[in-house]
């Protein structure tokens, strides 16, 4: 039964006609079908109710024709149900589902970064030039020695200390998880050249590593998922690290599907499924219900990496993560991932997305601290993911615990994504989370990963400044120093799970 659509737009297209040469340029570039030639009438038409606010057609368009921009027709202002509240009851009246979306949590919780500021030296200790002086951003993932024990005969040093492998990065900037599968074959590739020029790492997500990309292999974090899709020996070994996903910030608790019309010839080789299958990720690891089982996973990881690897384990932040992790580090783990409220996802309930879980900043304050509280803080390295926009941020993650960062937005924002949060339609104009060929060829690998080195080198280079500008000259110095951060703004519930002291104080 036919039955119309009672929401309402949300973008206004507007085509200034003096301007428009009508190339139709926009109707290609649309997945959506929002725009239109008429031959007929030899003009343009444009369809508001496909518009999902890309951007695509703006950025192409050769004459500036096209405005994209928020519908200003609304309902009647009520403080409890707004538009977004009506225009999801009204899908889910017409369609009956689940609403999906893409991207991270959109929502007005608190953004601690924006309420943290950092400090900087003024005449009792000098800051320092980066331009002129060396600056250390090296940055080692894995389990750490609580002391070194070194056995010196004169000018021979060695050290006695059984140690754990490590990884080293030039930057404690690394690609979050993105699946080959949940986005194209070109993105995924353009984050492993990108990680392999700058000298630090990308993440196969759950979908398994390509065979011709395993070159990238020792800049590459391989997962093994709850669908263990892609997972063998030579896809474990052919890694820098392996990481067990437990959870992911997004949608924590709940697992994933990528459907079958997704599944190619070629995703369905590196994920090890036949063709044109649906893709189901679980919601647990059908072999851990306990950290024990967790710990046999992890020795069996080692096992097939022959101790050469370090094991991380990702969770999405929950209220009770410093238990968890705690658990988690017990049970072997020599990297704790966690991924908070405002992690990416290629598909995700929105009702999941928006409302499970907590903010990244207080998941890592407190998870740092129970470690440090335990005396097991050296015993493994804190990454954490779900909400960095920029250097700053990645900074202060650094001064609350982290040992390094994962970002994902940012870098698919590097390669052209808007935001539009569409991913799940697979039809992404950018070429990223989409496996149309007609899509995904309009993303070069080769520019591309350019972008995503200029990202990884601006941020990288700004972090530097902010360092020389508190007179230090190596990250090491600052991980976990929350003395280099102040709250402004917030409560003191709030500036104590934090674990730094208000503007002001000293
Ligand atoms: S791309 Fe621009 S100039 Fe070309 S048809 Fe569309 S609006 Fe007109
Ligand atoms: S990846 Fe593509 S579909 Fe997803 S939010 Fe970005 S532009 Fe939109």
């Amino acid at each position: 039964m036919f039955m119309m659509s009672y929401q309402l737009p949300e973008f206004v297209i507007e085509r200034r006609e003096d301007k428009c040469i009508k190339c139709r340029v926009c109707e290609r570039q649309c997945a959506f079908e929002g725009h239109e030639y008429d031959e007929e009438f030899d003009r343009m038409f444009s369809y508001e109710d496909k518009c999902v606010g890309c951007q695509r057609c703006v950025v192409f368009c050769p004459t500036n024709a096209l405005i994209i921009k928020p519908h200003p027709g609304d309902y009647r202002p009520n403080a409890n149900w707004t538009r977004e509240k009506l225009q999801d009851l009204k899908k889910q009246a017409e369609t009956g589902g689940v609403i999906l979306t893409g991207s991270g949590n959109d929502k007005g919780y608190r953004i601690y970064w924006d309420h943290l500021v950092l400090n900087a030296s003024q005449v009792t200790n000098p800051s320092i030039d980066p331009l002129r002086e060396p600056m250390e951003l090296r940055t080692f993932l894995g389990r750490k020695p609580d002391s070194l024990q070194l056995e010196i005969d004169g000018d021979d040093v060695q050290i006695t200390t059984e140690l754990t492998p490590n990884v080293a990065i030039e930057t404690p900037i690394v690609f979050t998880a993105m699946s080959y599968g949940a986005i194209s074959y070109q993105a995924f590739k353009s984050l492993a050249m990108a990680a392999s020029e700058f000298g630090t790492l990308f993440n196969t997500g759950e979908g398994g590593l390509p065979t011709e990309l395993r070159k990238y292999g020792k800049n590459a974090i391989v997962q093994c998922a709850s669908g263990r899709f892609g997972v063998d020996p030579e896809y474990l070994n052919c890694s820098a690290a392996v990481e067990i996903k437990i959870g992911q910030g997004a949608k924590p608790g709940i697992g994933g599907h990528l459907p079958g019309e997704k599944v190619s010839v070629w995703i369905s080789e590196t994920r090890m499924i036949p063709e044109g299958t649906d893709a189901l990720s679980p919601a647990p690891q059908h072999d851990i219900y306990s950290i024990e089982d967790l710990s046999m996973l992890i020795y069996a990881l080692k096992e097939a990496t022959n101790y050469e690897k370090p094991v991380s384990v990702k969770i999405a932040a929950v209220h009770n993560a410093p238990a968890i992790a705690s658990g988690m580090v017990r049970a072997g783990a020599d990297i704790i991932a966690l991924d908070g409220l405002r992690g990416g996802t290629g598909a995700a309930p929105k009702i999941i997305r928006d409302n499970v879980g907590i903010p990244i900043e207080m998941a890592l304050a407190s998870v740092d601290r129970r470690l440090r509280e335990e005396g097991i803080r050296n015993k493994a390295s804190i990454l954490v993911a779900g909400g960095f926009r920029n250097s700053g941020d990645v900074l202060k993650a650094i001064a609350l615990g982290a040992d390094a960062v994962y970002i994902g937005s940012p870098a698919l924002i590097a390669m052209g994504c808007t935001m539009c949060q569409k991913c799940y339609t697979g039809k992404c104009n950018w070429g990223i989370c989409t496996q149309d060929p007609y899509l995904t060829k309009r993303l070069n690998p080769e520019i591309a990963s350019q972008r995503l080195v200029n990202l990884l080198r601006g941020w990288s280079h700004e972090i530097k400044e902010m360092l020389g500008g508190m007179g230090i000259n190596a990250i090491e110095s600052v991980r976990g120093n929350r003395d280099h951060l102040r709250g402004v703004g917030l409560e003191d519930w709030e500036l104590d799970v934090l674990g730094v002291k208000g503007a002001g104080e000293v």
